[in-house]
């Protein structure tokens, strides 16, 4: 039987997804149109504010160190300003990229799943919990590192959420962050090895002249 509690949290994440979808809508067809028409052209620069939240286990021990996750936010930093010409930023110019979350998780936030898991995820407990300690609303992208996602190294399901997910293989693998990130812009997966959003952790860089125009037309990627 469901407890009132997760009725809550299935109206809450019904709402916050509700209120993206129009968000996102507006910057692709107000706010961002020139980039929605003409992204190709990869001007002017634009920037995207991440965070990477690293959980605590329920004893408060850590897997990755903040450090471990330089390599991923080069890879992402060196690849968005090459093909997209977005400058990756931290949320707050003054703070580190990656820092430990400072709050014990529910056990739902540490184990989560993809694809529809993961959309299940965001209406009950975990969804809750990531949605409440976001760095920010609706422009910067949290990442948040978990214990293990259900089969994947990364998980995101796109511009319906302000997060993402990553295991400690994600971070080792350090092509995931970049690639979770462009499922956050709006972009879905390419049947080409080279390409950044080819599914698996052999991917290369490259990117199609359309998902410059998806990616810059993002409610993330700002002016500001
Ligand atoms: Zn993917």
């Amino acid at each position: 039987m469901r407890s009132s509690s997760d009725v809550r949290n299935a109206i809450k994440g019904i709402a916050r997804v509700g209120i993206r979808i129009v968000v996102e809508l507006i910057h692709r067809a107000i706010i961002n149109l020139f980039d929605t028409i003409f992204g190709f052209l990869n001007w002017p620069e634009k920037k995207l504010r991440v965070k990477i939240f690293i959980l605590m286990d329920s004893e408060g021990n850590r897997m990755p160190a903040p450090i471990d996750t330089d390599k991923s936010i080069d890879f992402a930093n060196r690849t968005f300003k090459k093909k997209f010409n977005v400058k990756l930023m931290p949320h707050y110019t003054e703070e580190p990229f990656a820092e430990l979350l400072q709050k014990i998780p529910p056990s739902e936030a540490l184990y989560v799943n993809c694809n529809a898991g993961a959309i299940g995820d965001e209406l009950k407990i975990a969804g809750n919990f990531f949605s409440s300690n976001l760095s920010g609303p609706l422009y910067p992208i949290t990442a948040f590192v978990v214990i293990d996602i259900n089969g994947n190294d990364g998980c995101c399901i796109g511009p319906v959420t302000d997060y993402l997910t990553l295991d400690p293989h994600g971070i080792i693998f350090f092509t995931t962050l970049a690639h979770e990130i462009g499922h956050s812009c709006g972009l879905w997966h390419i049947r080409k090895r080279s390409n950044l959003m080819w599914p698996h952790r052999d991917r290369g860089d490259d990117v199609k002249w359309w998902q410059k125009n998806l990616f810059r037309g993002s409610r993330h990627v700002t002016y500001w």
